[in-house]
């Protein structure tokens, strides 16, 4: 049994010109400690897995659990990444990224400098006090991802976290998740699972323990790849 157990997860939308079958019957186990990457063209169902995986969505057919228990509605659990940084541009960055702490009725106080330290980790040591719009959008991506970061959930969804990015700083970005990633690494047990969206494979084989490659449309899963290379230690 996996973390992740998808059993034949379909999904049709039911849109204005007639249903969008997206996923067609995805099938996988995905164990505590991985780190996966999803891949495929544009449509191919990544985005709608995940969100079915967050319990943004329901599926339309089979099932889905999540640490053996069945998802039907939002789970608590998770760290999400989107592809834009989607930070409240009224608050500071440390304010941001405290914001699942108040969320999950917690006392901001107490986790602040759990905060500081992941800011520091991603780079942004000294931007708490700024406000999103005076940091560059790769800061602003590496802030959203101290955010998912901050109750330190066992399970981190992103989608595309770094598409917006130009090349370089979307390396960075790669080496720095890894580096947050591997924090308290050496028991696989104790590592995140992390369900990684990309367009790129090559950033897919270097982040991830597995590579799932999805064919389009309906989306199927066309390939499940292990990657065995040493990764990079920062
Ligand atoms: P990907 O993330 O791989 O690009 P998506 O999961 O976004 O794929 O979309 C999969 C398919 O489902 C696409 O054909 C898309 O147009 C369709 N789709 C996604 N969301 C909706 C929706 N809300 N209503 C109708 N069709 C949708
Ligand atoms: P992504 O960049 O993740 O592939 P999309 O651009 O496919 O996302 O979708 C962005 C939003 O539009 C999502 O909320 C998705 O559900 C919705 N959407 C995507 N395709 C369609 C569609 N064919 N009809 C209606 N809504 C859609």
């Amino acid at each position: 049994k996996g973390l992740i157990d998808l059993h034949e997860v379909g999904m049709t939308y039911q849109a204005a010109s007639g249903p969008v079958e997206a996923l067609a019957g995805i099938s996988a186990s995905i164990g505590a400690g991985e780190f996966v990457s999803l891949v495929g063209p544009s449509g191919c169902g990544k985005s709608t897995l995940l969100r079915i995986v967050a319990g943004l969505r329901p599926a339309t057919r089979g099932t889905i659990t999540v640490a053996g228990r069945t998802v039907t509605q939002p789970i608590p659990d998770i760290g999400m990444v989107f592809q834009a940084p989607i930070l409240l541009k009224w608050r500071s960055i440390l304010e941001n990224v405290l914001l699942p702490a108040e969320l999950a009725g917690k006392d901001p106080a107490k986790l602040r400098p759990r905060a500081e330290q992941l800011l520091e980790m991603a780079g942004l040591a000294g931007f708490g006090p700024k406000l999103p719009r005076e940091l560059s959008g790769g800061m602003q991506q590496r802030a959203a991802l101290c955010r998912a970061l901050l109750l330190d959930p066992p399970l981190l969804l992103m989608d595309e976290p770094f598409g917006a990015l130009d090349a370089m700083t979307r390396d960075d970005m790669a080496l720095e998740l890894l580096r947050i990633w591997g924090e308290k690494d050496l028991a696989r047990e104790a590592r995140k699972t992390v369900l990684f969206v990309t367009h790129s494979i090559p950033e897919a084989v270097f982040l991830s323990d597995r590579v799932i490659v999805m064919s389009a449309r309906p989306g199927r899963i066309a390939a499940d790849l292990r990657i065995d290379l040493p990764r990079p230690r920062t």
